[in-house]
Parts: C-alpha cells; structure tokens; sequence
C-alpha cells in the first residue's frame, strides 16, 4: 500500500495532526496560487480542524491530570531514577516486606522486569522486511493515484456492488426552435428541423410526466432557441421580439412538467445570438429567476457563485443525492457573444481568437490546423473566476465523498473528434481538464453543441458524452435521454436517435 510521509518538527505543537498539517499545506498552496475560493474554504477548516484537535488533546492529555496530580507522579518518578534526594520514604519502606532483599538483588530484580518484556519479540533478520499487503488487495495502475485503490472483491468485479437506481433525471440538448422552414447545416451534410424540434420537445415531456418515470429535474444543455428567430424580427414592428416568442414557446413546453420536477438550462452560443447577458441573466433561463429551479437550488446547491460581472453568473452547482455533485460550467463566460465589444472580456476573447484565426467571419476555421481549429467565435471559453470556483466547488466535492458530473455545452476535451472541419472544443480546454483530473472525482461530462453523438473515456477514467441535437433529429424520430445515476455507474436510456450506454464508473 503506498505511503505517505510527513514531517514532524520537535517545535510542532503537540496537539498537532498529520490531517491538520496537510490542510495547513494545502491552504497555504491556495492561497500561494491566488484562488480565494479555494483558500477561504481552507482557512475555515484549518480553524475548525484545529479547534477539534485542540480539543480532543486536552481532553485526552490535560483534562485528566487535574485529578490524577500530576506533582507527586514526577516526584515520585525522580525519587526513582535517583535524580532528587527526597525527605519521604525511600524505595524499600515502599516494597512488600516478601520483596525486601539486598540492593544488589533488588537492582537485578528491577532490570530483569524491564528487559523481561522483550523476550516476547524476535529479532529481525536483514532483508526481511517487507511491505503489508491485505489479501485480495488490488492496487489499480490507472493515473489517479492512492484514489484509485481498491480492495476485495468488489474492485476485481466492478459489476459487484449496489447498483440500485440512486436518482434519475430528463436530457434534452440543441433544440433550437425557430418558426422557420427546414434548411440543411453551413457543411450540407445534415438537415435542421427548426419546427419539429418543438415537437420533438413537447414528446420528451409528455414521456417524462408520466408517473413511473419519477425523475428529480431535467437538463437542457443549450442552445434552446436558435440564432434565426433573431432575423424574423420585423423591422416595422418594434414591439415584436421574435427571440422571446420563440423563447415563450419552448418554455411553454417545459411549464408541463409538475414543480417538483425543475429544468436547468446551460448557456448556449444561440442563447447569445438571441439575447445579451443581462437579458439572459434576468429571464427566465437563468435558475435563480425560475421558482422551481431556484427552490430546488435553495435546498441543494453545492457552492454559490460569484462574479466579478454585473450579471449574475450562469454557472453552478448542486448536490442531488448525498454522493453526487452536479456541476453546470457557463462555456461562454469568455466569448465574443453577449458582451458590450467596449468590455474588457469582449476584448480578451477577441485578442485570444483573433491570434489564431486570421478569417474575417471568426466562424470560420479556414486556415487554422488541428486543435487550432477551436479558435472560433461559436466556442468560447471559462474565465478565471469560473475556474477558480470550479476548483472549489471539487474540492468541496472530494471532502463530502462526492463524485462529480459536468454539464457544459461546449465540448471540454479534444477527444470529441472534428466533424465538420472545426473542432467544437472550449477555447481553454487544457485549464479546464487540468483541474477535473486533479480533483480527480469528476466522472462524467455531458456535452451538446456539436449535434453528433460522441464518446470516449479520457486517462484519468473520466466518460465524456456529447449528446445529439434535438434539431437534426429525423422527422420520425426524437433526441433525448433518461439518466439513471447508481452507485457504480450511470445508465443512459436514450430515445429516438440518442445511443442508450451504461457508463461504468472508474473511480
Ligand atoms: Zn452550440
């Protein structure tokens, strides 16, 4: 079994333990990297750990000895090894009078005691030390370290174990409504059914309100409405907002589903095509402006978020079984959709496109290779504060004994393979999949955007799915999922053209 070794200095105090050193060396980390999240979550269990420890000293070590006085047990032990000449009684007046013998005797007597207690252990031979390791342990070689041990049974059959259904809920991704005729994607390679998306919607709720279902909320991972609605805006008619209609009649659909059963919606690039930040912030997709979402927040959020914006943040978390944390990243936080172009965000995300992407239409991937090829203005990426909160809120995740699930429109790792000439892939992936693997709870991210079914398990054991869109979904069929979260894995029962998995856990 790996070990761990820790330092123990003779200024320590003594009531100081190897947990609390290590939360000391992990808040000062915090603290040295700048993420305040990080460091004020530390900082508070540094002083509730060492109040504990403290306590639990002094009742161990200190609170006895007001009774057992202490005083005459150290004159006692001194008038023994000689080291005070005392007035009392000396040894002998102590003893037995059967125990009385000469001081020569008495001396042997006294050694023989102490050293008699070792003749119960045999002395080591050179070599012959060795590590100890539990029958039937399995040590796992995958990249996660002392986290990935596993031991028994259990760890040798991975389908061993409970694996009764914990909690369920809907999916639904790229629905993007629009009141608009059929028309093919910019590649020609798929149709786009902007109508039958309603439809398609008005299914999905109809099969999740049905009783047996009992699911705990939905996830809409984005792109609700699309870009169009925005041009079938009448420039004689100015009190008519094409977007909002559009908006109204998607969330019409969604208002059938019973309140205890509440959607979150992830921000989507159309989203932003429609509305600007603040819009979106106040409207009804943000889950803080809904009453069931925002109840169901009030009782079973992770860790509030906080922007340096105006606008509230669109990224959260929440813990829906007491084993799982439920992330929502805002892909968009960095992007060139939804700001002011005079704000220093606009700005950054335009700098940081611009660098790669020399094309006039920033759509466009013309030009750029490889990974390269995310550098477009319809991905974006997580700012630093997301980040940072992001890190938290694992934290946070791995000290509860959480495992964590992703929710992000845009594609976190580059394993979603290219398929249509560009690469659907947050501008910052490499930040984001440093921290989810450092965490190293985070089990599954779920994606939509690309509108194409894709699957991998990334090395550190981490299933990444992008789901298929609702608008390219054939006219007989539909695009949505059921998921049954257990134990050990998550259950996808997919409907119409989404695939139905089993996605064991790794960790
Ligand atoms: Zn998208």
């Amino acid at each position: 079994m790996p070990g761990r070794s820790t330092k123990v200095y003779e200024t320590d105090r003594p009531w100081l333990s190897v947990h609390l050193k290590h939360l000391i060396a992990r808040r000062q980390k915090a603290f040295a990297s700048g993420n305040q999240y990080l460091f004020k979550i530390l900082r508070n269990k540094v002083n509730r750990e060492r109040k504990r420890c403290q306590r639990v000293y002094y009742e161990n070590k200190v609170d006895g000895l007001h009774a057992s006085r202490p005083r005459n047990w150290w004159k006692e032990v001194k008038q023994l090894c000689g080291s005070t000449k005392s007035t009392e009684r000396d040894l002998k007046s102590k003893l037995h009078k059967d125990l009385v013998y000469k001081d020569a005797v008495l001396a042997e007597k006294i050694n023989q005691a102490f050293v008699s207690v070792m003749k119960d252990y045999s002395p080591l031979a050179v070599g012959a030390q060795t590590f100890f390791i539990p029958v039937g342990g399995v040590i796992s070689c995958l990249p996660l370290g002392v986290r990935t041990v596993g031991w028994g049974k259990a760890a040798m059959d991975p389908t061993n174990g409970d694996t009764d259904v914990l909690f369920s809920f809907g999916l639904i991704t790229d629905i993007q409504y629009a009141d608009i005729c059929d028309r093919q994607n910019s590649a020609k390679t798929r149709w786009r059914r902007y109508r039958n998306a309603l439809c398609c919607l008005q299914e999905a709720v109809d099969h999740w309100i049905r009783p047996s279902r009992s699911l705990s909320f939905i996830v809409q991972l984005g792109d609700i409405i699309d870009g169009f609605n925005t041009d079938l805006n009448d420039a004689n008619d100015s009190e008519r907002n094409s977007s909002q209609d559009a908006l109204d009649l998607v969330m019409r659909e969604f208002s059938k589903l019973p309140p205890e059963i509440p959607v979150f919606h992830n921000l989507g690039n159309h989203e932003l095509y429609n509305f600007s930040r603040e819009e979106l912030s106040a409207s009804i997709l943000h889950p803080f402006n809904s009453c069931e979402s925002s109840e169901y927040l009030s009782k079973h959020q992770s860790l509030p978020a906080v922007s340096e914006e105006e606008t509230k943040p669109f990224y959260f978390s929440f813990v829906p079984h007491p084993k799982f944390c439920f992330v929502y990243l805002d892909s968009y936080d960095t992007s060139l959709h939804g700001f002011d172009e005079t704000s220093s965000t606009y700005k950054d995300a335009l700098a940081m496109v611009r660098k790669y992407n020399k094309n006039g239409d920033l759509d466009s991937a013309d030009g750029l290779h490889g990974l390269n090829r995310r550098f477009v203005a319809y991905n974006g990426g997580i700012g630093p504060m997301q980040l940072q909160w992001l890190q938290a809120v694992l934290e946070v995740a791995i000290e509860n004994g959480q495992k964590a699930v992703i929710f992000s429109h845009v594609p976190i790792s580059p394993g979603n393979r290219p398929r249509r000439g560009a690469v659907d892939l947050l501008w910052n992936y490499q930040d984001v999949l440093k921290v989810l693997w450092q965490s190293g709870c985070v089990v599954a991210c779920f994606h939509g955007h690309t509108h194409y079914d894709d699957y991998f398990v990334d090395k550190h054991g981490i299933h990444h799915l992008t789901f298929e869109g609702v608008i390219t979904a054939p006219l007989d069929s539909n695009a949505f999922a059921t998921l049954h979260v257990k134990n050990d894995a998550i259950v996808i029962e997919g409907f119409g053209v989404i695939e139905s998995r089993v996605l064991k856990f790794f960790h």
